[in-house]
């Protein structure tokens, strides 16, 4: 990458875990964008998966793989991605954030991460490394932490956020296609706000209403959003796809920054 150049960012709509095993329009949006943007030299991943009282990054020279999904056929089980991590940068991260950041290797690479570079990077042979979400932080903290991490980008650093922007596995139904009329709304209402680039109201999603308390009981799968919306700069060219909600209360929409 030359010196002006800096690495794309990416949000991704993981959804069920069946993903990394399975091949589907949104698994091939994925490949997609794997062979569209540069292959990164390390890849940050921000996964809905790890979520800690306080910001933690692992720093693990050989990070494990974890299973942290239940109910799932064995073959789920049997997928690896046996990436080396990325000690350097990850201590480097700790040091970029202004907020107290703790090395904690008692985690791993988790199905956040997994699935989705399972089919962007299947070979992983690019180093993983993984940024907790802070559950004690506002949504204007992981915002900023996404600004205090952009400049990796100019290392050739993939900026991994990967959730959903609508998550209620109390209301998902396993043989619906579409998504209910709330996740929709709200699905278009925060992409409304990121193609205006008003994340202030992506910040403050509560202001969407009734859709917003339906989207997610709790909100770790929308979190890694605003860390890859605070990396991003005005200047970036947007493309949205696998833009859609499935299983009735899953947004599979992604956000890809370049
Ligand atoms: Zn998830």
């Amino acid at each position: 990458m030359s010196e002006t150049e800096k690495m794309p960012i990416l949000f991704v709509g993981h959804g069920s875990p069946m993903n990394a095993i399975e091949d589907n329009a949104y698994t091939k949006g994925w490949e997609e964008i794997s062979r569209r943007i540069p292959k990164p030299e390390a890849i940050l991943a921000i996964s809905a998966h790890w979520y800690t009282n306080g910001s933690r990054v692992a720093d693990a020279a050989k990070p494990k793989t974890i299973y942290d999904m239940y109910g799932f056929p064995d073959s789920l089980y049997k997928v690896t991605y046996n990436a080396p991590g990325a000690p350097e940068l990850a201590n480097l991260t700790k040091k970029s954030i202004s907020r107290n950041v703790q090395i904690d290797n008692t985690w791993g690479i988790d199905h956040g991460t997994w699935s989705v570079l399972h089919k962007m990077y299947p070979k992983a042979d690019i180093p993983v490394f993984q940024l907790s979400v802070d559950s004690s932080a506002s949504p204007e903290i992981h915002f900023q932490i996404g600004q205090e991490i952009s400049s990796f980008r100019e290392k050739g650093v993939l900026i991994l956020g990967s959730g959903n922007v609508v998550h209620n596995l109390s209301r998902i139904n396993w043989g619906m296609q579409g998504g209910h009329p709330w996740a929709i709304e709200f699905d278009n209402y925060i992409k409304d706000k990121i193609i205006s680039r008003d994340y202030q109201d992506v910040i403050n999603y509560k202001s969407a209403g009734k859709s917003s308390e339906m989207s997610f009981p709790t909100p770790e799968h929308f979190f890694p959003l605003l860390y890859i919306l605070g990396a991003s700069n005005t200047g970036d060219r947007l493309t949205i796809f696998n833009d859609s909600c499935t299983l009735g209360s899953l947004s599979m929409t992604c956000y890809l920054f370049e």
